[in-house]
């Protein structure tokens, strides 16, 4: 039974029953667990959300906005005498074709709302990994990348201008509605990867482009990692460059191909999947990466000049994460480096991992720098010596230029590394700018100002 005080909402909106509100606790981080007294609202629109955050800011109670609790980084479980507001029923879409962008509830699922736009022969390109489950609400909040950053951007290159409810219960819309506008400051922008913390964003008006061409893909099969940073930064110099480029180390393609056969090399050091969808030149631009990939050093490659082909082989990259579940418990890192340093830090992960007896898996998002390394253990001791590692991995990417995080953001578990990316000043600043929004710092505290 729960002793937060609750707002006044019309019925349905406030979780009664305990084992419900438990599966609103959590979010997909290592570690997550439920605290002792929270309650859940589940809002079915702005009006519900508006009086949470009246409610809240009146009674001084932490707010978690919340989407699909995919977050890796802890920032979307409930927190102790906190409420949790999840806005997965906000589920409105609009698309006005003609202006070329959507207006979209948060609680729309990156996967449904890439369907609907399709219709109109348009595409949303931001893609994570976790678009079958996660919410535009949720991606927005931790500006998400994934697949095609490469090419497309991330899900900041796409929103055009939010609606958000402050705390306090105020109503703000940022952004324009035009097809250009550069009246007053990028508060937009603000609210872009802001974990949260500002305020809970009840609509935005995303970006939208022509469809491409269904893509082709080639396989690269790699005897060394040395030879696939040297296909990396070849690949990134194409005047047409993939829209896709993705690596995945042995260990990776072994936990893939237990799942089932998706037609991936299990004895190869690494492969790289690299993929074009540029209108009217996919198979042009296929045959010449498979060049340079060959010229880079690969030992084999491999086009697959099919949809399905492709499909298979990209359905094998997106069951990794289940592969990785199913390995143990674990680690995800998530850090971000300059392209051509990829390979030196893919190189140092492992040996700091091999120094302590710690399994890593290596894969991500190469044409970005954008690693994730996972670190397995199975006892405590075994877990002590993983965080020792993957701590040392943060620190690794940082002395190279990189951040701590390239995608999933900083939540509970990466703001230790703010400090030392950001620095003191820095911090100062960021924490005045939330300030300016959430003056009693009742939005998502800790994760991670
Ligand atoms: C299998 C898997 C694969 C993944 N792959 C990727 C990937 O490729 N790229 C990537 O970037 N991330 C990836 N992630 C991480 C995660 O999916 C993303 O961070 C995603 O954007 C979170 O969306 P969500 O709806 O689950 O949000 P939640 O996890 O519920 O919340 C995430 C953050 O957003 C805030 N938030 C949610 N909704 C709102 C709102 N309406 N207003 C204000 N704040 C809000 C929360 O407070 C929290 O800080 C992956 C996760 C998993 C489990």
């Amino acid at each position: 039974m729960t002793s937060v005080p609750a707002p006044t909402l019309p019925d349905g909106r406030l979780v009664t029953d305990a084992d419900v509100a438990l599966a609103y606790a959590t979010d997909a981080s290592l570690g997550s667990a439920a605290p002792d007294n929270f309650l859940v609202v589940r809002a079915r629109d702005r009006d519900d959300v508006v009086a949470v955050l009246e409610h809240a800011q009146a009674h001084r109670i932490p707010v978690v906005p919340q989407g699909a609790r995919t977050s890796l980084c802890g920032a979307a479980g409930a927190l102790q005498d906190g409420i949790v507001l999840n806005v997965e029923s906000l589920k409105s879409v609009e698309v006005i074709a003609d202006e070329k962008y959507a207006v979209v509830g948060p609680g729309v699922i990156n996967a449904d709302l890439k369907k609907a736009v399709a219709e109109y022969g348009l595409a949303y390109p931001p893609d994570p990994a976790s678009g079958p489950m996660s919410t535009i609400g949720g991606n927005i909040a931790t500006n998400a990348g994934g697949l095609c950053c490469v090419k497309y951007g991330v899900t900041g290159d796409y929103v055009k201008g939010l609606e958000v409810v402050l705390p306090g219960g105020e109503i703000i819309h940022t952004g324009h509605r035009t097809a250009k506008g550069v009246t007053g400051l990028d508060l937009t922008g603000v609210f872009v990867g802001s974990e949260g913390q500002l305020g809970v964003v009840t609509e935005a008006l995303v970006r939208l482009v022509p469809a491409s061409d269904p893509p082709l893909t080639v396989l690269a099969t790699f005897g060394s990692l040395e030879a696939v940073a040297a296909a990396l930064v070849r690949l990134r110099a194409e005047r047409h460059g993939p829209n896709l480029i993705e690596v995945l180390d042995r260990t990776s393609l072994q936990a893939v191909q237990a799942m089932d056969d998706f037609g991936f090399p299990e004895d190869a050091e690494a492969v790289l999947l690299v993929q074009s969808d540029r209108s009217g030149h996919t198979q042009e631009d296929v045959a010449r990466y498979a060049e340079l990939l060959t010229q880079a050093g690969a030992d084999e490659v491999a086009v697959a000049d099919d949809a399905q082909e492709a499909d298979a082989l990209m359905a094998g990259r997106r069951a990794l994460a289940l592969a990785v579940e199913k390995m143990g418990p674990h680690f995800i890192e998530d850090v971000c480096v300059p392209v051509s340093k990829l390979g030196d830090l893919i190189a140092r992960s492992r040996a700091l991992c091999e120094e302590r007896g710690v399994q890593i898996l290596l894969s991500g998002h190469g044409g970005d720098g954008n690693l994730h390394p996972c670190l397995f253990f199975s006892d405590e001791p075994g877990r002590e010596r993983a965080e020792e590692a993957f701590g040392l991995i943060v620190e690794t990417a940082l002395s190279m230029g990189g951040t701590v995080t390239g995608e999933h953001g900083v939540g509970s578990l990466k703001r230790q590394w703010l400090p030392q990316e950001l620095g003191d000043a820095e911090m100062a600043r960021q924490r005045a700018v939330r300030a300016v929004f959430d003056p009693h710092g009742i939005m998502n505290p800790g994760r991670p100002y």
